[in-house]
């Protein structure tokens, strides 16, 4: 990319994208595998809003080879930017589009045996891989650990190459005791549910684990422990329990420009609704970011901060499409033209932070993160 084109994707708003903290996050997460445990990295949503297309190129230039979509058409895309290991739809995909799960050689999940008794009554140009759910807490979708004969007629579909079963725990981030034995009992029926089909001659890889399954239940030797949010280098929430403490970093800042600077009186208000009421003299500054960016509108009102220069200012008044306002008063040195921080590492801007103002969690977040925002890589220069 010339400097021209940086600019005019530097030009009001975007994401930038760190992928030296990106390999620091891989090498952590590789520090608390068991061996013959691998990354299946979760690159849906457009890799948490980071870009699937720059996260993925580089996890597999860095040797990974299994990767996690959420929909047929994310998978289709990796493809399509050249990604060649193997690529698990985790999520359902209906029969007229199985065959794409073939043309791309993807990876499907089966959802329940139902799902897996219509395809067999279906035609196909080839054989569907595939990895089978079990349900193990979530009720969401899967077959019961319990059901081996209806688990062991999935593999017996002749439509079906399966070489994976996989469970998902509904509350691995919790150290209450509850959720713990919970998790724990679960744990054994998938267990036992794959030794069963393991002494019943079948051969496949096993995996139950997301990030907090990894960092709260690292004794599994498993096939492949499913990482997602760690691997941006963030906590899911505040509250969140990690028995392991990994040195994580955030792949993902957000920035934005400052438009426009204007005094204001006593008793001005600042944007929509005039939420906002200056109590004496302001400075502020308009920031060309909005909701349209993902920027949650219900951020107002909750003392959230940008970063500028090394201070941090607040945001006054209600979120707009577009653009936000922001209160530059104590802050020397600020110029139209400069950027902002509003996600970013420091804890203050943490995307951490800013989830739990809005009482959700980072995931959310950052998978909201708009179109309307280029991915720029960070260009390291040490
Ligand atoms: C999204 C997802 C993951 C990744 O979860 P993280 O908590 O982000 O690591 C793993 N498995 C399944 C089935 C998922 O849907």
């Amino acid at each position: 990319m010339d400097e021209k084109e940086i600019d005019l994707l530097r030009d009001r708003a975007f994401v930038e994208i760190d992928l030296e903290n990106l390999d620091n996050n891989i090498e952590e997460i590789e520090k608390i595998l068991q061996p013959k445990t691998k990354i299946m990295a979760v690159v849906k949503a457009n890799a948490y809003g980071h870009d699937i297309s720059i996260i993925s190129k580089h996890l597999q230039d860095k040797g990974i080879l299994d990767f996690a979509v959420a929909t047929v058409e994310e998978g289709i895309k990796l493809r399509k930017n050249g990604i060649k290991g193997n690529i698990l739809i985790l999520g359902y995909t209906d029969f007229k589009n199985l065959h794409y799960v073939i043309e791309y050689d993807l990876i499907q999940t089966i959802v329940d045996y139902n799902y897996s008794k219509i395809i067999e009554n279906m035609t196909f140009n080839g054989k569907i891989k595939a990895h089978i759910k079990i349900n193990t807490g979530m009720n969401r979708i899967g077959e019961k650990p319990e059901n081996i004969d209806k688990i062991i007629a999935i593999f017996e579909n002749k439509n079906l190459d399966v070489i994976g079963v996989f469970g998902h725990l509904s509350a691995c981030d919790s150290n209450s005791e509850d959720d713990v034995e919970y998790t724990r009992k679960k744990i054994a029926l998938f267990q036992n549910c794959v030794a069963v089909l393991k002494s019943k001659g079948y051969d496949f890889k096993a995996h139950l684990q997301s990030s907090y399954g990894l960092l709260n239940y690292n004794e599994l030797n498993l096939d492949y422990a499913r990482i997602g949010i760690i691997m941006y280098g963030i906590d899911n929430s505040k509250d969140s329990y990690s028995k392991i403490k990994l040195n994580l970093k955030p792949v993902l800042t957000l920035k934005a420009r400052i438009t426009s600077i204007r005094e204001i009186a006593k008793n001005d208000s600042v944007g929509y609704g005039r939420v906002y009421i200056a109590k004496e003299k302001r400075i502020i500054a308009s920031v060309s970011i909005g909701y349209a960016d993902g920027l949650p509108r219900n951020l107002q009102g909750k003392g959230a901060f940008v970063k500028i220069n090394d201070d941090y200012a607040p945001i006054i008044g209600r979120i707009c499409m577009d653009q936000i306002m922001i209160d530059i008063t104590d802050i020397k040195n600020v110029k139209v033209g400069d950027f902002v921080v509003l996600i970013g590492e420091e804890e203050k801007i943490s995307a951490v932070a800013m989830a739990f103002k809005i009482d959700t969690i980072t995931n959310e977040l950052l998978s909201r993160l708009g179109d309307r925002l280029p991915r720029i890589i960070k260009q390291n220069n040490n």
